[in-house]
This record gives C-alpha cells, structure tokens and sequence, in this order.
C-alpha cells in the first residue's frame, strides 16, 4: 500500500499520521533526506511556516524536496503547508538578517500569510468541496467543516491551479482594525473593503494545499483524496 511521509520538522504532525493510518494507509515521519526514497507521497503540515523553512533547509530537506515535487511526487500541504507550496509569499516575513522566508514551490500561486486577521486567531466555516469521494459516513458532497488557525488564503492563481474551495463571502471575517501596535498591512490588502469569497483550497498536478486543517476536525475525505491522487486514481 502507499506510504505517506510527513514532513516532521515542526508543526502537527501526528494528526496527519493518526488520519493517513485510519483510512489504512502507512504514515511515517520524515526528518532526513535518507528517508524520502521510500515515500509515494509527502504531507507538510501546519505549523509555523518560517519555522518550517529554516528547519527544512537546515536538515538538507530543502533541496531534495524541490527536486522530487519537480518530478511530481505527490504532495499535500495543509496551512503552513500552504505557503511551503507557494511560489510566492505576498507578505513573507524576514529574519535577523533581513532575509525573507523561502517557499519550495510547485504551486504557480500568490499566498498572503495570517490572511483572515491575526488578531482572529480561529474561525470555522463549511466549504463545498470538489472531487471529494464517500468516506465512512460523509457523502462527498457534504459540506467539509473547516478549521481555520492563523490560516492564509491564496491571493492569485496561475492557469493550471485548480481552485477547490472558497470561503464565501458572507463567511470571510472581517479584518477588523489593527490590534495595538500592528500595522494595517498585516490583516490583509483589503481590509478596508467588503468581504470577497477566499480561495482557500487548491490542486495543481501532483499538489494539494488547503488554508485550513481537515486533520483536526475528524475530516478524513480531504486525505483521502489526497491517497487517490497518490495511487493516480484523481
Ligand atoms: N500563520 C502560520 C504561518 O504563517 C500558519 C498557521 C498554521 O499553520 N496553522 O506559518
């Protein structure tokens, strides 16, 4: 059967494994590029993206991982994820030194970090979804239940990016005013105006992203989806 790595730098881990093994797929973390031979397919979890990058860069991932998504492994980033899979950052924060976060790529997309309003920190809508399948009691039509943590949202596609779901507008949070000390930047471009449908979920190719975290709801269709693609039946 395949076996999912994920990426466990930083972030939540486990309940990407918990979800691949429940569907009976074999789930295994992966640290070091000696382990990404044996994977079909790799999970980047949410987490701290910036975190993510220089701990991927410093094991030696970085490289090697470019080089395999290039060469169409299957890979699915959930959140942090997200941004790890975006050709660019709108706003990518900067070290020390002045240097911004790097992104591996793959997705010809513009992703815009902390999106919804950092001072919401959480929020839940239900999507539609395309190409989900029936897992356990969940027709693939139902609504997915999405969780939203400090989540981005993607900005821009390029032609080959498939966008899966939206936040509706009627749902996307207002920004709201900046928190004390925070610059208005930080809560989107467009905080100023009316709400918009957010794209919150993509596919190009080999690649899935979503702004939110399937994994930690119960969702299990979202991975599922994701091992179809793997055994290249979606
Ligand atoms: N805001 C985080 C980042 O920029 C992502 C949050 C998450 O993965 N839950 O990396």
């Amino acid at each position: 059967d395949v076996v999912v790595g994920v990426l466990a730098v930083q972030g939540d881990v486990r309940e990407h494994v918990a979800t691949i093994e429940s569907l009976g797929g074999r789930a295994v973390p992966v640290r070091r590029p000696s382990e990404l031979p044996a994977i079909d397919g790799l999970i980047i979890p949410g987490g701290e993206s910036t975190t993510i990058d220089k701990l991927t860069r410093t094991f030696g991932l970085a490289e090697p991982l470019r080089e395999l998504i290039a060469g169409g492994l299957p890979v699915y980033g959930s959140c942090a994820g997200m941004i790890l899979l975006s050709d660019v950052i709108a706003d990518p924060s900067t070290d020390r030194l002045g240097n911004p976060q790097q992104t591996l790529g793959g997705l010809d997309m513009v992703v815009r970090r902390n999106a919804f309003g950092r001072q919401r920190e959480s929020f839940e809508a239900d999507l539609d979804f395309q190409g989900l399948a029936t897992t356990g009691s969940a027709a693939g039509e139902d609504p997915v239940r999405a969780v939203f943590i400090r989540a981005p949202w993607v900005e821009k596609v390029g032609d080959g990016v498939q966008v899966l779901a939206q936040v509706p507008a009627a749902e996307t949070p207002q920004a709201g005013p900046p928190a004390a000390g925070e610059a208005a930047g930080e809560h989107g471009a467009e905080a100023d105006l009316a709400p918009v449908a957010r794209i919150v979920a993509v596919r190009s190719g080999n690649l899935l992203a979503t702004s939110f975290h399937p994994e930690v709801t119960g969702e299990r269709r979202v991975h599922e989806l994701f091992i179809r693609m793997i055994r290249g039946e979606a």
